[in-house]
């Protein structure tokens, strides 16, 4: 045996595809070039919102002797967030339910370790995000995957129920989804919340739902958004600024109990958060990421800029004749591969400097993602590879 060890190795495997698309792939060759469309992952390619830099200068200055001090999850920003949470979501938080994260990424870690024993399965969404199952492997739990559905990726409440058994701690939804776009309805939420409650009465264990909400704030047309913690009680929800800041290196987020839980489950949950990020050792944010969260909440990025390139592209494409999915949030444009070979099309595309995620990576071959955080300029010069892609993958007879 090496010394790497066997849950290192697991993960890895998992990420093996992300990895050597991002290190050794024709993108991962040409990555930062400026003469290429990146359309590939959630990354700014302009500069950072002047409020946030503003923000965190700001911030950086000691206002006292323990300004630099070790960190947990500050008493300030937790009652700031209680409060907005209350509003935003029609639910009374309180600031014992918030743990502050670096990120979503710390907020999933954390939820993971607040509830999973090895051994222990989640389900997660396919398509969906890819650090899901290395994170979980790294824990020595394991990841059940639960396709969403054929046409238009709508939860598969279906597939979610067969995905269930014995070992199954966890649910993981994702809304605003990430790739589709998609935005789960209350109807949907609803029965989801009916199918967890009689499963777990089915295995005899409480499923734990982890509502894995980064892009919450990324909406397009006024779309509403129901969290699921609002619907089934025993909710965790995650949250990044990374998104709506389009800054995700500042790595700042949090956990929230919903506070429709049972008061037991609540308070065993709220008791265990603060050891539980101790034990994990890096999941708690910095200091000044803590300090400037009042001035976070009230930023965003420009979402009628992000709209109207979703618009762009989205019309541009499906004029070419590729089949996409018209995302109602989120970064993303989830689309068929014209001709359905993911190799090819990337090529043709790679040929022609645009970027873009093979489905593949998403464990869902024959699509691929675009990412709308590519600037505008980008955006339009991608679209005579796009239509050009078309014309050799999938010639006129063929559509
Ligand atoms: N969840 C989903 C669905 C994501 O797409 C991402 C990032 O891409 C994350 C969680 C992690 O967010 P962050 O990097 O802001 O922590």
């Amino acid at each position: 045996m090496g010394i790497v060890s066997e849950r290192a190795l697991a993960a890895a495997a998992s990420f093996n595809t992300v990895r050597d698309f991002f290190f050794t792939s024709r993108y991962g060759e040409r990555r930062g070039e400026a003469s290429i469309c990146d359309l590939t992952f959630g990354n700014p390619h302009e500069f950072p919102l002047p409020g946030l830099v503003e923000s965190i200068q700001r911030r950086a200055v000691p206002e006292n002797k323990n300004w630099f001090a070790y960190k947990t999850s500050e008493e300030e920003p937790r009652a700031f967030l209680a409060e907005r949470l209350t509003d935003e979501l029609g639910m009374a938080f309180g600031p014992d339910d918030i743990a502050l994260t670096t990120g979503a990424f710390g907020a999933i870690s954390l939820a993971f370790g607040l509830v999973l024993m090895p051994g222990d399965e989640v389900v997660v969404p396919i398509p969906g995000w890819f650090c899901y199952e290395p994170m979980l492997r790294l824990m020595g739990a394991v990841a059940v995957e639960a396709r969403l559905g054929p046409e238009g990726f709508d939860l598969d409440l279906n597939a979610i129920d067969a995905a269930i058994g014995p070992r199954t701690r966890m649910v993981v939804v994702n809304s605003p989804h990430n790739p589709t776009g998609r935005i789960y309805s209350r109807e949907d939420l609803v029965a989801l919340a009916d199918l967890l409650e009689q499963a777990s009465k089915r295995i005899g264990r409480r499923i734990i739902l982890l509502s894995d909400e980064p892009y919450r704030r990324i909406r397009f047309d006024n779309a509403p958004f129901v969290s699921p913690a609002a619907l089934y009680p025993w909710t965790l929800i995650d949250y990044s600024y990374g998104k709506v800041l389009l800054a995700p290196g500042q790595r700042i987020g949090y956990l929230a109990i919903s506070p429709l839980m049972p008061a037991d489950d609540r308070s065993v949950l709220r008791d265990a958060m603060f050891s539980t990020q101790m034990a994990q050792g890096w999941t708690f944010p910095n200091a000044v990421m803590q300090y400037a969260i009042p001035d976070l909440e009230s930023l965003s990025m420009d979402l009628d800029a992000l709209a109207a390139r979703r618009d762009r592209l989205f019309d541009a494409l499906t004029g070419y004749g590729y089949e996409v999915i018209r995302p109602r949030g989120t970064f993303y444009l989830f689309s068929r591969t014209p001709g359905g070979d993911g190799d090819r099309f990337f090529n043709e595309l790679a040929d022609r400097d645009v970027f873009v995620i093979p489905g593949s990576i998403l464990k869902t071959p024959g699509y691929f993602r675009a990412c709308l955080t590519a600037n505008d300029d980008m955006i339009e010069r991608s679209l005579p590879a796009f239509r050009e892609a078309m014309a050799v993958l999938k010639p006129t007879h063929d559509r």
